[in-house]
This record gives C-alpha cells, sequence and structure tokens, in this order.
C-alpha cells in the first residue's frame, strides 16, 4: 500500500488533518490508521448491572476509535491559549486561536450549529473570583455535549470514508524511515508513504515513547496533575455554570503555595470512569440534551506537579497513586468532603445518607490513604475557597471521586511546523505533548495538514 500522507490516529488530530486534506488537496491518497474501532462500534461493556466497573479491554471503547478519546466527552471545545496546551508556543498565538475558531466553524456545519458558546469576557465572576485570592482564566467555551459531540463525528466520518482510506482496528506496531518517506507495519500489512502524521493522544503515549527512542527524537516529560473529581448538587455552581458553563479558576494554596485548578467542569452531568493503559481514573461529562441531565455538577481539582532532575517519570508517579486507589477500592474511591475532613472512611449507608446522589458506581472509602498530603492539603483548601464565591461547595455531603489523574504525554522535541527532526514525519494532537484539548489538537491537525499541502504542491 503507497500513500502520499498516512495518519496514525483518528482523535480529533488526525481526524481534522484527513478533513483539511480532504477539502484543500483532494488529489492527495490519504489513509488513517486506528487501534479502535469504527463511531458506532464503540460500546463500553460496563452497564451499571452486570458489569459494574472497568474490566480492563483489550481494545478501551471510551479511549481508542474513530473520535479519540474525546468521541464521548462533553464536547467542550475551549477556544483560549491561556489552557489546553501549548499550541501558540509554536505556531503563534492568533494563529492558533484563528484554526480553533475554523475548527468550530467545521463543528458548527456538521451538526453542531444551535450550541451555545460561552464566554468569560465581561463577567463579573472574575471581580468575586479576585476578591476571593481565585482567578478564572479567560476563554470562549462551545459547549457540544456528548450527544451532539456525537452527531458532529458522525457527520464528518460520513462526508470523510469514501475520499480517505481508514483502516480501522489496525494499531499501527512499528514505524520505520525508508529513503522516499516512512514504513508503517500493522499486524497485517506494510504501508509505504511520503509523509506522516502520528497523532495517537494519550492512549498512544507509550507506543510514542518507543517511536521516539527507535528514532533518537529527543523528548522531555515533568508534569503530572493529580487531584479529585468534586460532585455537587447543580444549584450550587449555577450562578456561575449558566453563564459561563465552564470556569477555569486557580488557586494558589497558602501552605505550599501550589496551583490548584478547576478542570472539566460539567454541569447536570454524570462522573465517568476513565482507563489509560488498564488503570482506572476518574472523568466526568454531560449531555446538551436536558432530558439526560442529572441533578448534579461535577468537575475536577487538580494539583500539578513539576519534577526536576533526577526524577523523570512523573506519569509513573501519578500512576502510582491511581494504582493505590485502584488497589484500595478495586477502582475508584469516593468519599464524603464531611468525612474526608473528620478523618474516617466513606461507606455506602453514609453515602446513601448524604443528600448527593453519586452519579457513579465507586467504592466508598478514604482518599487520604491515596493522596500525597500535600495534594490533599491543597485540594481541601481549594473546596473551602471555592465556597466563598459558590456556598455549598464545602458542605459534609459534596462528593470527591478520586483518584482524576491528567498524564501528559512527554513533549516531543518539534519545530514551529510540529515536524521532528526526521523530515516529513509529523507529531500532533495530545500525543505530541504539545496539547491537551479537543480544540488545540484538532486546530494542530489542520496546521500540519496545511504544511504538508503547501509542501506538496
Ligand atoms: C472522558 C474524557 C472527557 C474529555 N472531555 C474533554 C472536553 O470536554 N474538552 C476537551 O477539550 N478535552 C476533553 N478531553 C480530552 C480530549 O479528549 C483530548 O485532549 C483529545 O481527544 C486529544 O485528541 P488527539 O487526537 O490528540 O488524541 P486522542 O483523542 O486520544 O486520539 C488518539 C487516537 O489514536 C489511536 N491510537 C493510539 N495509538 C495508536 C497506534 N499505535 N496506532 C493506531 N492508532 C493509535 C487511539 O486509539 C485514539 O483513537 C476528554 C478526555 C476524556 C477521556
Amino acid at each position: 500500500m503507497n500513500y502520499d500522507v498516512a495518519i496514525v490516529g483518528a482523535g480529533p488530530g488526525g481526524i481534522f488533518s484527513a478533513y483539511e486534506f480532504v477539502k484543500k488537496a483532494p488529489n492527495l491518497k490519504v489513509a488513517v490508521f486506528e487501534a479502535g474501532y469504527p463511531l458506532e462500534k464503540r460500546k463500553c461493556p460496563i452497564d451499571g448491572d452486570k458489569i459494574k466497573t472497568c474490566i480492563n479491554c483489550n481494545t478501551c471503547a471510551i479511549m481508542n476509535g474513530f473520535g479519540g478519546a474525546g468521541a464521548f466527552s462533553d464536547g467542550k471545545y475551549n477556544i483560549t491559549n491561556d489552557f489546553g496546551g501549548t499550541l501558540y508556543e509554536y505556531i503563534g498565538r492568533d494563529k492558533a486561536i484563528d484554526l480553533m475558531n475554523y475548527v468550530d466553524e467545521i463543528n458548527m456545519s456538521h451538526g453542531g450549529e444551535g450550541t451555545k458558546m460561552y464566554s468569560t469576557a465581561g463577567s463579573s465572576f472574575k471581580k468575586l473570583c479576585m476578591q476571593n485570592k481565585l482567578t478564572l482564566l479567560d476563554a470562549s467555551v462551545r459547549h457540544l455535549g456528548t450527544d451532539i459531540n456525537y452527531v458532529v463525528l458522525e457527520n464528518i466520518y460520513n462526508e470523510l470514508k469514501d475520499k480517505v482510506d481508514f483502516f480501522f482496528h489496525r494499531p499501527v506496531l512499528k514505524l520505520e524511515k525508508t529513503n522516499e518517506g516512512y514504513k508503517l507495519f500493522t499486524k497485517d500489512s506494510e504501508v509505504l508513504c511520503k509523509k506522516c502524521i502520528i497523532s495517537v493522544g494519550r492512549s498512544g503515549s507509550k507506543w510514542m515513547e518507543e517511536v521516539c527512542k527507535d528514532l533518537d527524537i529527543k523528548t522531555h516529560s515533568n508534569r503530572v496533575d493529580i487531584g479529585v473529581r468534586v460532585e455537587l448538587p447543580a444549584v450550587l455552581f449555577s450562578h456561575l455554570t449558566d453563564e459561563l458553563y465552564e470556569s477555569k479558576i486557580v488557586y494558589q494554596t497558602e501552605k505550599f503555595e501550589d496551583h490548584v485548578r478547576t478542570f472539566c467542569m460539567n454541569p447536570y452531568g454524570a462522573v465517568v470512569h476513565e482507563n489509560t493503559n488498564g488503570i482506572v481514573t476518574v472523568n466526568g461529562h454531560s449531555f446538551e440534551d436536558p432530558t439526560k441531565h442529572t441533578e448534579n455538577t461535577n468537575f475536577a481539582l487538580l494539583v500539578s506537579k513539576h519534577f526536576s532532575e533526577p526524577f523523570k517519570d512523573s506519569n509513573g508517579y501519578g500512576e502510582s497513586i491511581a494504582r493505590l486507589s485502584n488497589m484500595l477500592g478495586g477502582g475508584v474511591i469516593v468519599q464524603r468532603f464531611g468525612d474526608l475532613e473528620r478523618g474516617r472512611r466513606s461507606n455506602q449507608k453514609r453515602i446513601d445518607e448524604g443528600t448527593v446522589r453519586p452519579t457513579l458506581n465507586a467504592t466508598p472509602g478514604d482518599l487520604s490513604l491515596v493522596l500525597p498530603k500535600r495534594i490533599l492539603d491543597g485540594i481541601i483548601e481549594m473546596i473551602y475557597a471555592l465556597d466563598k464565591i459558590a456556598p455549598g461547595t464545602a458542605n459534609e455531603d459534596t462528593l470527591l471521586y478520586g483518584v482524576e489523574v491528567k498524564f501528559y504525554n512527554m513533549e516531543v522535541e518539534l519545530d514551529n511546523n510540529l515536524e521532528t527532526c526526521h523530515k516529513g514525519l509529523y507529531i500532533i494532537g495530545d500525543g505530541s505533548g504539545v496539547t491537551h484539548s479537543l480544540s488545540h489538537a484538532s486546530a494542530s491537525g489542520v496546521y500540519v495538514a496545511g504544511k504538508i499541502i503547501d509542501e506538496m504542491k
């Protein structure tokens, strides 16, 4: 098989690259290799009845397949350079925002029209946050919701499927450099291409590391975010979420001067499991359709850990903490804030008697046995700080699920075209370590496709 361009991974990065080739250079022969399944075949076996928790499938339906890790996400496209990645450092601030807006236009023309764009511009919450030692980060947020996000992906796939060769359930096992380009090895084929775009996301991080080692591509790695997912009655945060949908709020702790931040806020949403390389952590999402709303809002509180020499394995550190919670709770642990403050574990009776009904079936336990003291202290301080702008956050019945870990792929050394030291080999999206979000990953896909089209003209 010979292609002009081979894309590895059909997450937002890979999809938006493919889309750009189809629109701007339909003469190019493009293939996409994806470890997971097509969208309609992505089914997580957890049904809450027979299968209650993660059974570690070979290919995780939540993380792998057309749509990537974002397929069943909340579909929050944050248009900002303030968080979600550092794409702007490579391509410039204006270009990054232009491309995120361009991605938004594509989403709107493929089923997203009518969804709401929220913005922090001119919000009175900035002042309220400042008055309480909190910082509200600037962003515009398009909330597609899990349901509309799925429809958009379905529509984009239908537009691409006859113009791009998709190979599902075909993880690329190995990549070799040839005289004319690259050779990709899958379980049953060898593929030659002139240009190769790797967009393997977080789930492909281990493979990405191997590729970088084999091809002598430099990488840097020193960060992991660790914390909990908070779940409380939606009404306590509705003044914020009605206006902003998602508020990214940062707090500097008094004790250690660490930064704790809110992350991935899901009004009227549900808490879910996430499986990264066999380790079960927690995440959240919500639907655009009001009939699918729950009575709760959830969001993560994360503390960033940056390590310095000689320690290099920041993801290994995060994994070990997550493993500890998996060991104690058989998966995710849930604890009432009141129980955490009293230094006792939560049990099913206390959770059942609480006023917040959990949306995830997790094991009641004690997060203080899992999270390092410095991180836990920071989270507790942040909960009290948030209580000042959203009274009730520090209620006894507020639920904390743990652990939530944001693994960062190591940062691959790339030039301003997101090209490696090997000509024609590009690394985009979360797999590059440059992006950590739907909008940044998608924008990086459009950007690299544009660069390749210019070069191959
Ligand atoms: C539950 C959940 C909710 C989220 N919610 C949001 C949100 O609301 N807003 C937001 O901005 N971000 C959200 N995120 C993060 C967002 O999904 C990612 O930032 C984004 O999907 C990254 O896109 P990507 O294309 O770089 O990688 P991914 O989406 O991870 O896609 C990579 C693809 O590559 C495939 N792959 C991996 N290795 C190989 C290989 N060797 N060969 C072939 N294929 C391979 C994988 O199967 C996967 O499909 C969420 C993530 C999760 C898990």
